[in-house]
């Protein structure tokens, strides 16, 4: 028996963040990899409509780093968050520095430039194939066979792999399929709070409007604000709020009434035609989790990033945590020689419990973020690599 490592096939279904990036490290260990995306190439035609900046921490700096992207990401793009700003409701504001000895910080960047960037590495690799357009609509978790819909075309592709990686996101097709297969658990949690993304304009001298590097909070009680800054000086802002509260800012005056009440210097800094026309563009968002386990069926399918473990973002790890798998798989797939007959059981065997746990912090730390950041608790805090 020689140790010789066999090429693998390898069909990824998702081409978001995590996917895009799992690609990267199996190309580079040598495998063939086939990346299917649901959506036309965001490259040349950007139609999501998720929040469009991402605060990054150490985890997923870390995977960037080791497909050395954390430069180009970080120092072209990123912006530095050195701490929170807190935004209480006199106008007065108050800074908490994430790390004031070591300096680390988290930074802010943009969702749609890192899946460019991650896509175009994906691509540089000769032994990989983007198929965009590509939707997934069955999986044989078994055999590895695989059936795409083209979704300009309707021409349906049937194709085989050695392996499925499913980072099809939090309403995932492969966890689907997971489901129907025994000793499967999954919990599926909406919360009852939703949000509508709001855009603070360019200050004047295309300087930020505030500081360009905190992440700006307005805890409320049940209800919250944040703001990231972009890299075009101006800030994407989320309102989180029970579907109640959202649900009866149904009018213009009732919206600009209750940030005034809310949010007056978030208000002022929006400006009140702004705020309407932002407001109203959107319905709210859901906002979900899942736990489940094992994130693997035999030695053909795994499920990574939000497929996995999809998160509530008030702990700012979501993505974070799914480029963390990437890490740990790559890990495995050297300790094992990428005999996934051990891999896979040995992902799901270390990565489910502390996926459960970061749920778990993430539901958390809405508390934290929209309450207890105003009280003294947050002096206590320990951990640096959050929100
Ligand atoms: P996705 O980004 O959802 O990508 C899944 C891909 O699969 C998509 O491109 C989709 O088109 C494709 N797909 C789906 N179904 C199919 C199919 N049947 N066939 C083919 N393709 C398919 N995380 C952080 O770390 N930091 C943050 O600051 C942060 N902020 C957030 C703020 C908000 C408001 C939200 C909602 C989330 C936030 N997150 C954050 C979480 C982060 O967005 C996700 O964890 C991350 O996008 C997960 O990446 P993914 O690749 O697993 O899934």
């Amino acid at each position: 028996m020689g140790s010789e490592v066999r090429t693998l096939n390898v069909a990824v279904v998702g081409g978001g963040l995590v996917g895009a990036l799992v690609t990267c490290f199996l190309a580079k260990r040598g495998h063939r990899v086939n990346l299917y995306e649901y959506r036309p190439d965001i490259r040349v035609e950007n139609s999501r409509g998720v929040s469009i900046d991402l605060a990054l921490s150490a985890r997923g700096r870390e995977a960037l780093r080791a497909i050395d992207l954390e430069d180009l990401v970080i120092n072209h793009h990123g912006i530095a968050m050195k701490g929170r700003m807190i935004h209480l409701k006199d106008g007065s504001l108050k800074e908490i520095i994430y790390d004031s000895v070591n300096k680390n910080c988290i930074y802010s960047v943009n969702r749609t430039y890192l899946n460019q960037i991650l896509l175009s590495a994906a691509e540089k690799y000769e032994n990989v194939t983007i198929f965009f357009n590509h939707k997934l609509l069955d999986a044989d978790l078994d055999t590895g066979a695989l059936k795409f819909i083209h979704m300009q075309t309707d021409e349906i592709s049937n194709v085989e792999s050695d392996l499925i990686i499913g980072a099809d996101g939090a309403y995932s097709l492969i966890r689907r399929l997971m489901i129907k297969k025994p000793r499967f658990n999954c919990n599926q949690a909406y919360i009852d709070h939703g949000y509508v993304e709001v855009s603070y304009p360019i200050g004047k001298d295309n300087k930020y409007i505030m500081s360009g590097n905190h992440l700006h909070i307005w805890p409320r009680g049940n209800f919250m604000m944040i703001a990231l800054p972009n890299d075009d000086y101006t800030f994407t802002g989320n309102l989180f709020a029970p579907f109640k509260t959202l649900e009866a800012l149904n009018t213009p005056e009732n919206l600009l009434e209750f940030f005034r009440q809310e949010f007056p210097d978030g208000l002022r800094l929006i400006g009140e035609e702004k705020l309407v026309k932002d407001f109203f563009q959107t319905s709210p968002k859901t906002l979900l989790s899942i736990q489940c386990k094992p994130y693997h069926f035999g030695s053909k399918a795994l499920i990574i990033g939000d497929a996995a473990h999809a998160m509530v973002p008030f702990y700012a790890q979501g993505m974070n945590a799914g480029f963390e798998d990437v890490l740990l798989l790559d890990k495995l797939m050297e300790i094992h020689n990428d005999n996934l007959e051990k891999v896979l059981p040995h992902f799901s065997e270390i990565r489910c419990d502390d996926c459960y746990a970061i749920c778990d912090l993430a539901m958390y730390n809405y508390v934290e973020m929209r309450e207890l950041v105003t009280k003294k608790a947050f002096i206590f805090r320990k951990y640096i690599d959050t929100v």
